[in-house]
């Protein structure tokens, strides 16, 4: 058994200061919705946990320049529910409510959504080999059964894809995620916040040490009118993302004045590449043009056997999106 301390954080440079000071590994929890079960598996190992859910991060409050702050402890419910999140970012509200069950939606908090891991069976079976888990230990599911696993920015050390809808139409929305750390406070944007794999899957995040979520902005636009949140799973609920598709699009006319797809399931961050993106902008938002930026978008993607078919799932799946959004 392992011993585990614990502690309330009674504000945010306190809790901060202690998880950057200390030697032991120290994690910050909330709603613990991904964290216990970690630890009930041996995957996660703290020292010392640090409840932050006393601290005032609950909050969905309006920006100063027109957007919505949405508290890193404010549970995903609440926030998928929030009247201001289904007026104006209905494509966040639809992505969230895909997810998990209504009771892991009530405890589960949107900056742990952030940095919840993957769920390749692999890194959850510590008898099995696994980068990720173990740094150096090689990963079973290269040879192994990879029906769930990543086809775009992986690295011949792991192939895991990142688990989150939310993260998914949050990289759509163009959000920033809001950190306070010992040395400063800093804003990094959604597509910054997650890393690919490379030769260190280990790290996930580009968070610095003691590094702690406060909120998570939205900008101004949110992509009301034309938006789809498709999803494409093994059952209808409780199941993660095979791949996952968040579009946006405005119309000017029948043109693309302004257009977003990101996509789940499918590499080990939210996949986006606005260089693609703009390609499109000002052609007419056609059956032809959405394969055409599927095609751009997919460029690169490998299998690895078990889930080969993901490639032309997800181009389907983007192309069904767009076609989805504009017929709003
Ligand atoms: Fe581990 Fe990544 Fe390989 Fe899964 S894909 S076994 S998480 S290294």
């Amino acid at each position: 058994m392992n011993n585990i301390s614990f502690s309330r954080a009674e504000n945010i440079e306190s809790a901060v200061d202690k998880a950057f000071n200390q030697e032991q590994k120290v994690n910050f929890i909330g709603g613990g919705t991904n964290l216990l079960d970690l630890m009930k598996y041996r995957v996660e190992n703290p020292d010392h946990l640090i409840d932050i859910n006393r601290l005032d991060l609950s909050k969905i409050e309006a920006t100063a320049d027109g957007g919505l702050l949405l508290g890193a402890t404010a549970t995903n419910a609440d926030t998928a529910y929030h009247e201001e999140v289904t007026k104006r970012y209905p494509l966040l509200s639809k992505a969230m409510l895909s997810a998990a069950s209504a009771q892991l939606r009530n405890m589960a908090t949107n900056g742990g959504n952030l940095l919840q891991r993957t769920r390749c069976y692999y890194f959850y079976d510590t008898s099995t080999p696994c980068n990720k888990r173990e740094p150096g230990s090689g990963c079973a599911a290269l040879e192994g059964f990879n029906r769930i696993h990543a086809i775009l920015g992986e690295s011949e050390h792991c192939i895991a894809t990142h688990p989150s809808d939310m993260a998914v139409a949050l990289a759509a929305l163009d959000a920033t995620i809001k950190v306070a750390g010992r040395e400063e406070d800093r804003k990094i944007p959604i597509l910054e916040f997650h890393r690919l794999p490379g030769d260190t899957p280990q790290i996930e995040t580009n968070l610095k040490k003691g590094e702690l979520i406060t909120g998570i902005e939205l900008p101004q636009k949110g992509f009301a009118e034309n938006y789809a949140y498709l999803k494409v799973r093994d059952r209808p609920s409780y199941a993660f993302a095979l791949v996952s598709v968040a579009a946006a699009v405005e119309l000017e006319g029948d043109n693309i004045k302004d257009i977003r797809v990101a996509l789940g399931g499918v590499a080990h961050k939210p996949w986006r590449k606005p260089e693609v993106e703009k390609n499109f902008y000002g052609k007419p938002a056609s059956p032809r043009n959405f394969e055409s930026l599927a095609e751009e978008l997919m460029e690169g993607a490998t299998g690895h056997g078990d889930n080969d078919f993901k490639i032309e799932l997800a181009k389907k799946t983007i192309v069904r999106a767009l076609t989805e959004a504009i017929e709003k």
